[in-house]
């Protein structure tokens, strides 16, 4: 497919630099510039918008965020095998893409974000997404550093990202972005889409911070949540008894006869606040 941004096809692109995909690296690329866009186009207006991504592998959807107009990419890539094929992006696009060789798990975004509205948008590996997801929606200080996360999950991943209480995948993800976030599903990606296709069913999530949360403890949020998920089929004055069970639950007033899986955000948050 001829690209609309005049930089070669991404299949080129891929052969030239040899960059046969990983898995180890969580390495399935979107070679279709329409869907790169799309995915791009979910997180709104760009304009102005200094994007952080994870992940840029040979830039498909690099290309897109900024030919739809953000004013800078700062991208974190772990493999070094892709940053020739990325210079030549930054060339294209003189001053607007910093790449960044390493770890997405050890960079600290919040330092490295410039004055102005930041969003990140990644199709992220597998591998390290939820704990990504986690980072950026736990950090002490609220609102956070970015306006927007636009990010590609496994289909399961999302569901959890997205869940309330009493479906079936509600779980310790769904009660941390459910406090904190406004999370929804835009759209799946089937696995053809991919090169080379994962074996599952992919989606694209779109969180924006929730203004004001109610006033949490993270860390005290993050242990109930851990304890009651982590035996989700006990009730819960069994699976918090070593967070002060009955009486921690009599405290927040909730009968401690009930489930994990049946507490909503609110009531997640209460417990804490007993803790
Ligand atoms: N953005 C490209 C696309 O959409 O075609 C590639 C996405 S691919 C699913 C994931 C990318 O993340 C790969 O380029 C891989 O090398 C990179 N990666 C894997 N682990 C990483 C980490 N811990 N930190 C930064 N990048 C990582």
């Amino acid at each position: 497919m001829a690209a609309l941004d005049g930089l070669p096809p991404l299949r080129d692109v891929i052969q030239r630099h040899g960059l046969d995909a990983r898995k180890a690296l969580g390495q399935n690329f979107l070679l279709d510039l329409n869907l790169t866009q799309k995915v791009a186009r979910t997180a709104g207006s760009l304009e102005g918008v200094t994007v952080f991504e994870v992940g840029p592998g040979p830039g498909g959807l690099t290309r897109a965020i900024l030919a739809l107009g953000a004013k800078k990419v700062i991208a974190v890539e772990r493999d070094s095998r892709c940053l020739p094929a990325l210079a030549e992006i930054a060339d294209h696009y003189p001053g607007r893409l910093e790449v960044i060789e390493g770890d997405a798990l050890k960079t600290d975004f919040e330092t490295l974000a410039p004055e102005g509205p930041v969003k990140i948008i990644a199709n992220l590996p597998y591998n390290v997404g939820t704990q990504l997801l986690v980072n950026w929606i736990l950090p002490k200080q609220w609102p956070p550093f970015w306006e927007s996360l636009t990010l590609m999950f496994q289909k399961e991943v999302g569901e959890r990202i997205v869940a309330t209480e009493d479906g079936d995948h509600y779980g310790r993800l769904g009660v941390l972005c459910g406090w904190r976030t406004n999370a929804r599903m835009a759209f799946d990606v089937p696995p053809q889409a991919f090169t080379p296709p994962p074996k599952v069913t992919s989606t694209v999530v779109h969180l924006t911070p929730n203004e004001s949360p109610i006033p949490c403890s993270v860390t005290a949020l993050e242990r109930i949540t851990h304890a009651a998920f982590g035996q989700r089929r006990k009730m819960l004055r069994q699976s918090l008894k070593p967070l002060g069970g009955e009486a921690l639950l009599n405290n927040a007033d909730i009968d401690p006869q009930r489930r994990a899986e049946t507490l909503s955000v609110v009531e997640f948050v209460r417990l804490a606040n007993c803790l």
